[in-house]
């Protein structure tokens, strides 16, 4: 992508009404543009990470054996009367009615929704275990949105539903979940923290939230120091031994911790630290199912309610997270799995022929090999284009100017650890390409 043909308003200045530095980096870089309280336009460079965010949230689904469909974002009240959580959700649900007067309202979860798909053709125990998912908009009514996409109104999120024909395999569908949130969090670069969340009135203990440590997250939480020496290839590779593991360390948000008589963890090992929530896995049994009247038949012939759970990534909110967890004073270091493009290719002499057609040169060859490069071919200063590179945080930076050119040589320079080679071009593609 041509710089001079691309959509990407980046900007100087710190805006005042962006309080953590992710919001704040997320505005200037151009990644997004608020519209109204909590609602932001993705611009062109955001929607992109938001793409590879989603799609990496999609094949770890796919991985762990979900499906996925499309619900729509406008529900009908009558589907939550069902359930009987129409009047208990409160003011965090946006309620509308349609020009004949039915009430409507703005999905901000799908529970309901879904145990109706799922009730209009299962009847039978060989449709089961299935795990469904989306990832779809949805509206909460935020008492306080704020930090920008972190806590909106409107939001990306990923959901899925699991139905199994009894506890035992509800268990199974939970673990292949917690397996696939490792999975989906080590690849986008981030640390996540496993906490244990209360399961309310259902009780059991199959409820996690996953928290990304962050001096700007919301939730304070207590864990034990040895989940941070958990290693990415072992969340990679996690299986039913990790999550045993994993769920053994002691981890509580702040409330729940409280709680707890006497904490299992001795004081030199407790961590107290603020997270992000980017995650919540939770076993619920049958309180849809049986609420909305879904019944399958067994093999020996009798009928029971599926045990369902529900799982959440905030599609969205991760993007905050990454950028919280990585980045610089110069700006956002993306990890590579969702950088915007791979390659940022700086023309430092837009006003000089020969520099011109060598970097000319040199994207094309980028783009055929495939390399997602953003050339900034503007007739600017170089010190504004390093400046702007470094605030949008690509990967890798390919340096064309004069002086190289003359001794054949082109400079990259790895954005992550500021370290700067010269290269002939033949190596430096060889690189890039690699
Ligand atoms: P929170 O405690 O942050 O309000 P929640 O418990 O309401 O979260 P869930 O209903 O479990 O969240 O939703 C699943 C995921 O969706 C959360 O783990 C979070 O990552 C994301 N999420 C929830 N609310 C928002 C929001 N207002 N903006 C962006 N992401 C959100
Ligand atoms: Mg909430």
């Amino acid at each position: 992508m041509r710089l001079t043909r691309y959509f990407l308003p980046v900007t100087k200045e710190t805006p005042a009404d962006a309080q953590i530095v992710s919001h704040q980096l997320m505005l200037r870089a151009g990644l997004i543009r608020q519209t109204a309280a909590g609602i932001y336009a993705w611009l062109p460079l955001g929607f992109r990470v938001l793409n590879r965010i989603e799609q990496i949230v999609r094949e770890e689904q796919d991985r762990a054996g979900a499906i996925e469909l499309l619900m729509p974002t406008i529900q009908s009240a009558d589907l939550w009367r069902q359930s009987g959580r129409y009047d208990a959700y409160g003011p965090e649900m946006l309620r509308f009615p349609d020009r004949k007067g039915t009430e409507m309202l703005y999905g901000p979860t799908n529970e309901e929704m879904i145990t109706q798909i799922f009730l209009a053709s299962v009847k039978s125990y060989r449709d089961l275990p299935r795990t469904l998912y989306h990832i779809q908009w949805k509206f909460r009514d935020e008492i306080r949105p704020r930090f920008g996409i972190m806590r909106g109104r409107e939001f990306l999120m990923k959901d899925a539903y699991s139905f199994d024909l009894d506890e035992d395999g509800l268990k199974a569908s939970y673990e292949a979940m917690f397996v696939a949130y490792l999975r989906t969090f080590a690849r986008l670069g981030l640390q996540a923290v496993p906490v244990k969340a209360p399961t309310g009135p259902i009780g059991g203990d199959l409820s996690h939230e996953f928290h990304i440590l962050a001096e700007t997250g919301e939730s304070a939480i207590f864990y034990d120091a040895a989940l941070e020496d958990i290693s990415r290839d072992e969340l990679l590779s996690a299986d039913a031994a990790t999550i045993a593991r994993l769920t053994s360390l002691y981890a509580m948000e702040e409330e729940e911790h409280a709680k707890v008589a006497e904490c299992p963890v001795p004081a030199e090992r407790l961590r107290s630290r603020r997270g992000i929530e980017v995650g919540h896995i939770f076993a619920f049994g049958t309180k849809y199912s049986a609420s909305m009247g879904l019944s399958v038949q067994t093999a020996d012939g009798t009928s029971v309610h599926p045990q369902m759970g529900s799982y959440g990534v905030g599609v969205s909110r991760l993007m905050g997270a990454i950028i919280e967890a990585s980045h610089d004073s110069s700006g956002i270091v993306w990890p590579e799995s969702v950088a915007p493009f791979r390659v940022g290719l700086v023309n430092m002499r837009a006003d000089d022929a020969k520099v011109t057609s060598a970097a000319d040169d040199i994207y094309r060859q980028l783009q055929n090999a495939g390399v997602d490069t953003l050339y900034d071919d503007r007739d600017e200063r170089g010190g504004a284009k390093f400046a702007g590179m470094d605030l949008i945080g690509l990967p890798w930076q390919l340096i064309v100017g004069p002086r190289g050119l003359e001794r054949g040589v082109v400079e990259l320079k790895n954005r992550a650890t500021g370290e700067r080679e010269e290269l002939s071009l033949e190596s430096a593609l060889a690189r890039l390409t690699a």
